[in-house]
């Protein structure tokens, strides 16, 4: 069955204390509350453990930003995915827009990480999108097929299923232009479409595709209506309890 999911992305944000405050307050938030979707954080690597220690992780997921695309060794800096899942988390973003752009993360470095993620029992979320140039030049659809194509549809079906899909058009991220609901979900149609081609109907329509693009408070609700946006994949509003948990009221 599909989940709706509302996921927070802090990207570099927080010292350890104010992330620990961060996590506890929407901890406190969700007690007893009953929402119609899972909520997951995103939080920086040095974060996870002492996080997924403080919060109910039953009731809050914990995902790591990125994960290393080998192994273990001498990879001085990097963290494995191996080491992100022995600290708590069971999520890991991959594929970001940040991390391909500043980072230079290929569909090949990309289809690494997805590999090693899987082995370590991390679930991706996977990001794909569009920059303002190829929507303008109409190029959308075929750029977030060549990147599923490109990282992930070597999988077997199985692993497959463990995937949540984000669809982030970059020109609204950290922006403040976000997608119309229409626009988001004529392209979350396509992206199950694209799935349900090379994996099937039922994969397809398991499959959870997020929506992230200065998603908030007031435009979360008419997103998430639409039958192919799954929930929202949250930069900024997910700083601030006060900001995120109208976003995880809005289904
Ligand atoms: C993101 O970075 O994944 C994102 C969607 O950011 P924002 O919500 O700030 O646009």
């Amino acid at each position: 069955m599909r989940k709706n999911i509302i996921a927070g992305n802090w990207k570099m944000n927080t010292t350890l204390p104010e992330g620990l405050a961060l996590a506890k307050g929407l901890n406190e938030a969700l007690k007893g509350k009953s929402t119609k979707c899972d909520v997951i954080i995103g939080t920086p690597f040095t974060h996870l453990a002492s996080v997924a220690a403080a919060i109910d992780t039953q009731r809050i997921g914990v995902a790591a930003q990125n994960c290393a695309d080998k192994e273990k060794g001498a990879f001085t800096g990097e963290v494995s995915a191996a080491m992100v899942a022995s600290t708590g988390a069971k999520y890991v973003i991959l594929g970001h827009s940040e991390r391909r752009q500043y980072y230079h993360e290929t569909p090949e470095i990309l289809k690494e990480k997805v590999k090693l993620a899987l082995a370590s029992g991390l679930k991706p979320i996977f990001c794909v999108g569009e920059v303002l140039a190829e929507r303008e030049a109409g190029k959308h659809f075929e750029v977030v097929d060549a990147q599923l194509k490109g990282s992930l549809f070597d999988l077997s079906p199985e692993d497959f299923g463990k995937l949540i899909i984000a669809y982030e058009p970059v020109w609204a991220i950290g922006t403040g232009k976000t997608a119309t609901a229409d626009q988001a979900e004529e392209i979350h149609a396509h992206i199950r479409k694209t799935i349900a081609n090379k994996y099937g109907k039922t994969i397809a329509d398991d499959c959870t595709i997020l929506y992230g693009g200065s998603m908030n408070g007031g435009n979360a609700r008419d997103l998430v209506a639409k039958p192919d946006v799954d929930g929202g994949l949250i930069g900024g509003a997910s700083l601030s309890v006060e900001k995120f948990m109208p976003i995880v009221e809005a289904f």
